[in-house]
């Protein structure tokens, strides 16, 4: 029996068809495809500008570098998070620190992002946990009194929304931010294989990101520093910054492009599995299921159930794990909050007990399978495998 994974890709003969399309072609890098899928972007979440790169990863790095990040800074983002989302603070020599997360939705919570602003902070990094959009209208009212940037981390909620006033906002439009960041690795909402993209209004951040995708060099005239530009032809580029080779290829581009056409219908899927699985699982006396709160529609991009007793959690949570492997379900804890990792602690002297709400989530929570593909049968394998998880001893 083959195991049912947590999160899959779909792919069809289209996506095929276009990234064949491109191997044909003159380009596989640094052609048409690029600026064709950050059109496609921009037009689905309403962003101004986007800037594809070689995974979220480097979206996260280049946003960070964008946003003037540097050593002797602090950074604040969750602790119920990817690594990355932590992580590129270290690349450019700041200090992530943690604010909790609110419990229900388990998104950083506003007022304890207050509680961490110092006169060293330079950006916030809110991460739209699970899809669910976290509070953004209150992150950036907060961050702006305090001229803090504001890096969306939305790698799970491409395709969710939330209101403001009357109207419904695509998260990743960063209207509420300076720049959004996505992932397209093969678990997230659309894939291109490894990738990633950084959304802004602004065109000086644009401009910048784009700089740093390619080795900090630019072309474009009205950057240019150096006296030696009056003698340069068309050859002529500069480099006034250091960049990376961060870059999407246009095979990636054309699978993206392919894949963004079908996002609707993913989630619309996604939506519906949730919808099934909170019928069937909330009647389950042990465990707790996610939230949505009413003005979001979240992008479901993972379904953590959590243990709900207090005691014991941790040992119930480990059985409700291994009884799901042991029947095929191929669960997933996210996450283990990143300041209990041992570079954390080792570095920035971060300790269990420091992020109360956090840490508790993490003793209850495990994720179920969740994702377009999923067949009707596998979803009553594994409430069925939750079901006899809550019991297992
Ligand atoms: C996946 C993910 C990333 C990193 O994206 P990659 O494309 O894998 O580099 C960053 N933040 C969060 C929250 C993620 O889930």
């Amino acid at each position: 029996m083959k195991a049912i994974p947590y999160g899959h890709q779909w792919l069809d003969k289209s996506d095929i068809k276009a990234v064949v399309k491109v191997l044909k072609s003159d380009w596989l890098t640094q052609g048409p495809k690029i600026k064709e899928f950050e059109k496609a972007l921009c037009g689905y979440t309403g962003a101004k500008y986007a800037v594809v790169v070689s995974s979220g990863t480097a979206a996260l790095h280049i946003a960070c570098l964008a946003a003037g990040i540097k050593a002797g800074d602090e950074v604040i983002t969750s602790p119920i998070t990817f690594l990355a989302s932590a992580n590129c603070a270290v690349y450019c020599g700041a200090k992530p620190v943690f604010a909790d997360v609110q419990y229900g939705t388990f998104n950083i919570d506003p007022a304890e992002i207050r509680k961490k602003i110092t006169k060293k902070t330079k950006a916030v990094i809110p991460v739209h946990f699970a899809g669910h959009p976290a509070d953004v209208k209150a992150i950036h009212a907060i961050s702006k009194k305090r001229g803090l940037t504001v890096i969306e981390d939305a790698a799970h909620a491409l395709g969710a929304e939330y209101r403001t006033g009357k109207r419904w906002v695509k998260v990743g439009s960063s209207r509420h931010s300076d720049m959004a960041i996505l992932s397209f690795h093969p678990v997230k909402a659309i894939t291109t294989g490894e990738g990633g993209a950084v959304l802004t209004n602004s065109k000086d951040l644009y401009e910048k990101l784009l700089s740093l995708r390619t080795h900090g060099v630019t072309k474009d005239k009205k950057q240019f520093h150096s006296p030696a530009k009056k003698h340069g032809g068309a050859w002529y580029y500069e480099m006034n910054t250091l960049g990376f080779n961060y870059r999407m290829t246009d095979i990636q581009a054309a699978l993206g492009i392919s894949q963004l056409k079908k996002l609707d219908k993913f989630i619309e899927k996604r939506r519906r599995i949730a919808e099934r699985y909170k019928k069937q699982l909330s009647r389950i006396k042990g465990i707790e299921v996610p939230v949505e709160e009413d003005d979001v529609r979240s992008a479901w991009h993972l379904y953590p159930v959590r243990i709900s007793s207090d005691k014991g959690s941790e040992i119930k949570r480990k059985k409700m794990f291994v009884a799901l492997k042991e029947k095929g379900v191929g669960a997933q804890v996210h996450y283990i909050p990143v300041h209990l990792h041992p570079y954390y602690s080792r570095r920035f002297g971060y300790r269990k007990g420091m992020y109360p709400v956090a840490e508790d989530y993490y003793s209850k929570a495990v994720s179920i399978p969740l994702y377009p593909g999923i067949a009707g049968k596998d979803i009553k394998r594994v409430i069925r495998a939750v079901r006899e998880g809550v019991d297992a001893r």
